[in-house]
């Protein structure tokens, strides 16, 4: 069976799953974007916004489009090389930062999402994204731009951090050393890997 075909299985499972308190006010189940098929490495995000929401696609507010344009930059396809999922698959009101119950609730999805998918690497987009893996407390700012080792249920993954683009959304500076630039640095690291 194709890594897709498995996905859509399991995402039957979430346009039904109301595990958490987030599905009573989602509209839709955020499930992922890309091609599991030949993607070589899955970008997890934080959580679905009011876009998201409504379309049932990550990433495709001002944030997201930011991160289409860096993708781009960088040489790195966001329909082909990545898969894209979020810590969580329903939106949580006022976009505010998902619980620790939620996310332990969502996570049994994201794990097999992830071990289904295989990839060559993990991108840990802002620092939601990177406590749901990593139990140490590094500010992001500290630990973007560097190689971790991950494990998801028995499987080991290469893994880097990276700022989250609406933090970039807040940020203008193109200059050397400000996120912007970090952030062009990272995906430069990770789309050497992705094409070697
Ligand atoms: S966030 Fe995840 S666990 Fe909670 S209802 Fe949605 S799919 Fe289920």
């Amino acid at each position: 069976m194709k890594k897709s075909e498995k996905l859509e299985k399991l995402k039957q499972t979430c346009l039904n799953c109301q595990a958490c308190v987030l599905g009573t006010t989602r509209n839709n189940i955020v499930f992922s974007d890309g091609n599991p098929d030949t993607a070589k490495a899955i970008l997890i995000g934080e959580a679905p916004g009011a876009n998201e929401d409504m379309t049932g696609t990550p990433f495709v507010g001002r944030a997201g489009k930011l991160l289409n344009e860096f993708l781009e930059k960088a040489g790195i396809s966001r329909k082909e090389d990545l898969y894209i999922i979020n810590t969580v698959k329903c939106r949580p009101p006022e976009n505010r930062v998902p619980t620790n119950e939620e996310k332990a609730e969502c996570v049994k999805y994201l794990n097999e999402q992830i071990n289904i998918v295989n990839p060559k690497l993990l991108i840990f987009c802002g620092s939601t994204a990177l406590q749901s893996f990593y139990d140490k407390k590094v500010p992001i700012s500290k630990i973007r731009g560097t190689w971790l080792d991950v494990t998801v249920e028995g499987n080991t993954y290469k893994a880097m951090p990276i700022f989250h683009p609406s933090y970039l959304l807040r940020n203008h500076s193109l200059e050397p050393g400000k996120p912007r630039a970090l952030m062009m640095e990272d995906l430069e690291k990770i789309s050497e890997l992705i094409h070697r």
